[in-house]
């Protein structure tokens, strides 16, 4: 007898999401973890000191809670404990002369925003509104869809159907629009340009990458529509709430736990073993939730495929003894996500420079306030703020402001605190408290991430460069786009698959998915009795 239907490797979102599938439809399943918890880059920890609740990693859960995995599980997860906040003031950027443009939550709100720094750009956005409604099944089908299946031929079709030939031409060709082509095409003031353009860091391109601006687009109307919400009490209350129903339904999840090999017979993917020389058995899937590196280059132990890792990031967390009291406009201390950044351009310089090996001179800052939304993650009267950069090199060829002398490019303990200095003195010149105010300030570098998750290679926050060629149809290499392998039952989801990384569990979603279909006779039977 084997001992699982399905063992699972890692614990990601996208593993825990298709494992509560699967369990909540009868099977058992197995998911196998190698660290000392589960989450993989959800993880919220007492990290600096007692009583402030950092979410170490990701933290802000718009992708979930439109996606699939929460639509099929939500109430599910809500029964067991999990319950999202959310806020008026999703997000804003900060410019260097203490102007700040915000995205609010209604279509009206953004164009009297707009409309503050450049008359007509208002109606700019209400037309791009009214241009990607009528169509945004298209859009997020693409991103919900296995795109290499007949679900994906179906999509196609609907779009040739409802555009027509030269409609699906030109929608296709919409699709590969930079980000900084279409915000300059749309928008005549350089505030709403610098308000859109940080977010392209967050789908892991730039703004002059091909389909940047289909991505900027997207996630202006899911932020608009759908704010941002977080857990009460931290991000890892996502992770209890789908463990304890994969656990409900006979499930389990095992910390500790590191798969070294994939066995394979007859072509078919039959059971995993452990470095500690464990071996359990799959009687329908094992499931894969790593990069391709580690999936062929060390479990199946075939030549590694090339696949290309993105650009590096670092974290920096602040507990701070009072909140930060902003300089300029009041609603920045209301705000989840605020940018630092001089506008578009500024992203793009400092984009270039990451990618051209530089410490960026002045690098996007994003700085969180997740108590904007939950003021139980810190003491009462205190502060607490999560800070991303995601414009950083694995290897430091030099510093773009010739100030941090680089050595010989490794992040060292040494590099990662100077460059977080930085960083903090950029916040500090709008949050004039935030040094007096610093209790504990405990900083990430690329090689702290990869460190602490495999499948943050190089520091990579999103596990694979999102470049076209490994995008959408060719994620995660065009040899073996999808979620299908050349092995007969094993499945690769995680965010080096489509629909790529973010917590939409899309890629444990539509694998569990395809598991669940029932068999092609079964299904002609069902629609003969139609
Ligand atoms: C710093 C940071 C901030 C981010 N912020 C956000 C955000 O705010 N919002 C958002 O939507 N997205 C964010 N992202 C992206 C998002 O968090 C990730 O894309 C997503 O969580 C990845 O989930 P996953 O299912 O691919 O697996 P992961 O979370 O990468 O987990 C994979 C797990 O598999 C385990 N594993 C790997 N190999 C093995 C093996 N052989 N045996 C056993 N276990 C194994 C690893 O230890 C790991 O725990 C962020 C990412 C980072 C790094």
């Amino acid at each position: 007898m084997p001992d699982h239907d399905a063992i699972v490797v890692g614990s990601g979102i996208n593993s825990l999401a298709c494992a509560a599938l699967l369990a909540r439809a009868g099977w058992s399943v197995c998911v196998l973890e190698r660290n000392d918890y589960l989450g993989g880059a959800v993880k919220t920890a007492e990290l600096t000191e007692p009583g402030f609740l950092h979410d170490v990693f990701s933290a802000w859960h718009p992708l979930w809670v439109g996606g699939v995995g929460h639509a099929e599980l939500g109430d599910e997860l809500a029964a067991r404990g999990l319950e999202y906040l959310n806020t008026d003031y999703p997000t804003a950027t900060l410019f260097p002369d203490g102007e700040a443009a915000f995205l609010l939550r209604s279509a009206d709100a953004n164009a009297a925003e707009l409309d503050r720094h450049m008359p007509g750009d208002g109606d700019a956005w209400r037309r791009e509104l009214a241009r990607f409604f009528p169509n945004a099944d298209l859009a997020f089908g693409l991103l919900g869809t296995e795109l290499w299946s007949k679900s994906g031929l179906a999509l196609a079709l609907r779009v040739y159907r409802r555009l027509g030939r030269r409609g699906a031409a030109a929608f296709a060709g919409d699709l590969l629009v930079s980000s900084r082509d279409w915000l300059t095409d749309t928008f005549a003031s350089e505030r709403a340009h610098g308000l859109l353009a940080p977010w392209v860091l967050h789908t892991g391109l730039g703004p002059d990458a091909a389909a940047s601006g289909f991505m900027t687009q997207v996630i202006g109307v899911a932020v608009q529509e759908g704010g941002m919400p977080i857990p009460r009490g931290g991000g890892a209350r996502l992770v209890d709430a789908l463990v304890r129903l994969i656990h409900d339904h006979g499930g389990v999840c095992e910390t500790g736990r590191d798969v070294e090999r994939i066995l394979v017979r007859d072509g078919q993917a039959t059971a995993v073993r452990t470095e500690d020389g464990d071996e359990l058995t799959a009687a329908r899937a094992v499931i894969a939730n790593v990069t391709p590196t580690q999936l062929y280059g060390r479990l199946l132990d075939k030549p590694e495929p090339r696949f290309r890792y993105g650009r590096s990031e670092m974290q920096i967390h602040f507990a701070l003894s009072e909140p930060p009291r902003w300089e300029g406009d009041e609603r920045l201390g209301k705000t989840a996500i605020v940018h630092l950044t001089p506008g578009l351009d500024g992203v793009s310089r400092a984009v270039n420079e990451a990618e051209r090996g530089l410490l960026p001179a002045e690098a996007t800052v994003v700085v969180g306030q997740p108590l904007t939304i939950d003021p139980i993650r810190a003491p009462e009267g205190a502060g607490l703020l999560w800070i991303q950069l995601q414009e950083l090199p694995w290897r430091v060829k030099g510093d773009a402001a010739r100030v941090l002398e680089t050595g010989d490019g490794i992040w060292t303990e040494a590099l990662r605190e100077r460059y977080a200095d930085r960083i903090q003195a950029r916040i500090a010149e709008h949050v004039p408290n935030l040094e007096s105010a610093i209790r504990k300030r405990v900083v990430l570098s690329p090689a702290d991430l990869h460190a602490a998750n495999v499948n943050l290679h190089h520091g990579d926050p999103y596990s694979g460069s999102l470049a076209l060629d490994q995008n959408f149809l060719w994620r995660p290499f065009a040899a073996s786009p999808g979620h299908r392998t050349p092995v007969d039952r094993l499945w690769h989801i995680g965010a080096s698959t489509h629909p790529g990384p973010g917590l939409g569990a899309g890629s444990g979603t539509l694998v569990a998915k395809q598991l669940l279909e029932p068999p092609l006779p079964k299904r002609l039977l069902a629609r003969v009795r139609r």
